[in-house]
């Protein structure tokens, strides 16, 4: 069966990018803790293989109990086995982390006169109040250590819309504003909050969002991929979860402490059009 995330090339089809994960060689976290959300797939598997590559000692977390394990064993990390759907559940994580990447989230896609009340509940709770409760239990260690980053994996849909992601774009926008108050809050503590804004990016969950796309609009999964998710991007082609992490790892590092607050788009020119 043909891959639904390898398009037929064309001349004007760019050649996927190496999908080298980053060294980490230019940036020593070999003194730091990071704590990643959704750790065990995609972006956020990505995030913590840069991270442990650059030296830092990585939980793990995700609700995948085999997921996080794998992840964790590959990494030399530690795995957490927690739903962040649960408040008390997330009370059982550590705070010790220097750098938290909160990644993990989900997406529903339906008109909003039919999208289901509870499913947009569970949205916010997972991507905007986990993030919340995870920066409100860690950032006192990090105040005390004078120095610490908060990465928010939002989405160019943080910065805009698009039809049927009610929930998604609504949680997105929020994470935006927690990342900037973290910012204003952090500033004089020695601690960063940035959001990170990619377009679509080669994962499970952009694998189902084309399956639920292709049923929504009534076309098949190949054609969501070409007259749907890139038609807006000038680089016609998915980003990859490695180039997430490379920017994730590019702002952890201390070249990188004066930029806060900040979006970075990474978005193939999206933004531009
Ligand atoms: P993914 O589905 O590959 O991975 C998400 C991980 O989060 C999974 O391991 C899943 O088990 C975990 N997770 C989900 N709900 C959880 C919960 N309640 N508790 C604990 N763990 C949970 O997704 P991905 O594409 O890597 O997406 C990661 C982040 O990147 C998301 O916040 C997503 O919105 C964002 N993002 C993705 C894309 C994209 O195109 N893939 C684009 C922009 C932003």
């Amino acid at each position: 069966m043909v891959s639904l995330l390898f398009p037929a090339m064309t001349s004007e089809t760019p050649p996927p990018v190496p999908r080298a994960a980053p060294t980490g060689a230019d940036v020593d976290l070999s003194s730091r803790v990071a704590l990643v959300t959704g750790g065990g797939s995609g972006i956020g598997k990505a995030c913590v293989v840069a991270l442990a590559a650059a030296g830092a000692t990585v939980h793990v977390v995700d609700r995948d109990a085999e997921a996080a394990e794998a992840v964790a064993a590959e990494t030399g990390g530690e795995a957490h086995v927690v739903d962040l759907a649960d408040p008390a559940a997330i009370d059982t994580l550590p705070t010790d982390a220097d750098i938290l990447v909160n990644n993990a989230g989900l997406q529903h896609v339906a008109p909003l006169t039919e999208f289901p009340p509870e499913r947009f509940a569970l949205i916010q709770q997972v991507m905007v109040t986990a993030p919340f409760l995870l920066m409100r239990r860690g950032l006192p260690h990090m105040y005390a250590r004078g120095w610490g980053r908060l990465i928010n994996v939002s989405s160019v849909h943080g910065l805009r819309a698009s039809a049927y992601k009610a929930a998604y774009v609504a949680a997105k926008h929020a994470l935006e504003g927690l990342s900037k108050v973290a910012a204003v809050e952090g500033a004089p503590h020695g601690v960063t909050s940035n959001c990170i804004n990619p377009g679509y990016v080669r994962t499970p969950l952009v694998e189902n969002q084309i399956r639920d796309q292709a049923a929504a609009h009534g076309i098949s999964p190949q054609d969501v991929l070409t007259d749907v998710l890139l038609t807006r991007p000038p680089i016609k082609r998915l980003l990859e979860a490695e180039e997430v992490a490379a920017a994730a790892l590019w702002l952890c590092a201390d070249h990188s402490g004066y930029i806060t607050g900040a979006s970075l788009p990474l978005d193939g020119g999206w933004g531009a059009t």
